[in-house]
Order: C-alpha cells, then sequence, then structure tokens
C-alpha cells in the first residue's frame, strides 16, 4: 500500500497573507509575493498544501463567516494563478467567551486544538505524524507541540515580536525559526526527505 501523504499546514494571517489586523475585507488581504513558490514546492513533494486559521472576527462581531469564505476563495484563486495548488482551507469561525451562538463555543477547532488536523486526516487521509506546522504565532507552535507535529515559527506577521520577546518563555519550542514560509517549506521538505529516504 502506498504511503500516506504528510501535511504541511500553513497559518494564512501573517504566514501565507500579510498580518494587517483583521481582514474585513477581501482587499485587506495581500498574499507575499513567496507564498506561491512555496505551495508549489509543497506540490511538487506529493505533499498536502493546508491552510489551517483562527477566525474569531466572526465569534467578535467584526465580520461575517461568508466574508472569510470571500477571502478564503481570494486566497485560492490568486495562488491558483501562479501555479500554485491549495488542497484545503479550514478555519475556526468561533471563541469561547466572546460573541452569540453559535459562534460562541467552546470548539475543538480552534488553535491549538486539533479538530482542524482530526479533519485533514479524515478529508484528505493525510499522516499526521509526519507533518508540519507553519506559522507566526505562539497557538500554531502550541498546536503542533500537543499533537506530535513538527514546526516552523516565521518571522513575519506577529513572528519577530514572538521570537524577540516571548519564545524564551514558551513551554513549546518551534523545530525551526525561519525567515519566512518559504524558507520554512525548504526547511520541511530537506527534513522530509532525510527522515523518510523519499
Ligand atoms: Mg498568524
Ligand atoms: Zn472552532
Amino acid at each position: 500500500m502506498p504511503e500516506k501523504p504528510f501535511a504541511v499546514f500553513m497559518d494564512r494571517d501573517g504566514t501565507v497573507c500579510e498580518e494587517v489586523g483583521y481582514v474585513n475585507h477581501p482587499s485587506r488581504c495581500h498574499i507575499f509575493p513567496f507564498s506561491a513558490e512555496a505551495v508549489r514546492i509543497i506540490n511538487r513533494a506529493g505533499a498536502k498544501a493546508v491552510i489551517i486559521s483562527n477566525q474569531a472576527g466572526v465569534a467578535r462581531g467584526y465580520f461575517p463567516e461568508s466574508l472569510v469564505v470571500e477571502v478564503n476563495e481570494k486566497i485560492l484563486r490568486t495562488l491558483k494563478s501562479r501555479r500554485a495548488h491549495l488542497d484545503a482551507i479550514y478555519y475556526c469561525p468561533h471563541h469561547p467567551e466572546v460573541g452569540e451562538a453559535p459562534y460562541r463555543l467552546k470548539c475543538d477547532c480552534r488553535k491549538p486544538g486539533r479538530g482542524m488536523l482530526d479533519r485533514a486526516e479524515r478529508e484528505l487521509g493525510v499522516d499526521l505524524s509526519r507533518s508540519y506546522i507553519v506559522g507566526d504565532r505562539k497557538s500554531d507552535i502550541e498546536m503542533a507541540a500537543l499533537h506530535g507535529l513538527w514546526s516552523a515559527l516565521v518571522m513575519t506577521g506577529y513572528g519577530r515580536g514572538e521570537f524577540d520577546y516571548h519564545l524564551s518563555q514558551w513551554e513549546f519550542q518551534p523545530d525551526w525559526v525561519c525567515t519566512n514560509l518559504l524558507q520554512a517549506v525548504r526547511k520541511i521538505l530537506m527534513h522530509s526527505r532525510r527522515k523518510h529516504r523519499q
């Protein structure tokens, strides 16, 4: 039986796209120039490219869930026009303490919970134990550590601030610290080849 693919889970805001605060309109979503190349590298390796994003702005009433869908479609479309294929974009619109039903919810899909990882395992057949998370915030790195994935912290978005002022106190440390998503994906692919001799 062929081996299950691994996934590279990428945070959206601050990692694939610029961190601009709440993206409450598609015009505020700016994809980093290197993101398409990063996704193409994942595609060529036969791995799954998946965006995972907390979008508590929905629960907070800052924008409707349909806006999140619209922004995600823009990202899919833009990357596709650059020959980069995303296998899925998952997001959590909930918040445990803020807002109103149905979005005020103690869900399991809010990072660092494992809901979005389980969904990828189910829907894309990925091997989570061989998968990676790339992100600019503590919750991304924590998610990887809690659920047995490898992780890379990027210096885009909140990453530099996290690195300079908080990282030394974190309970969980990233496996790599990288300039940006492209460098992280290059590291990850080298690591996966060495580890699995593909
Ligand atoms: Mg982020
Ligand atoms: Zn959720």
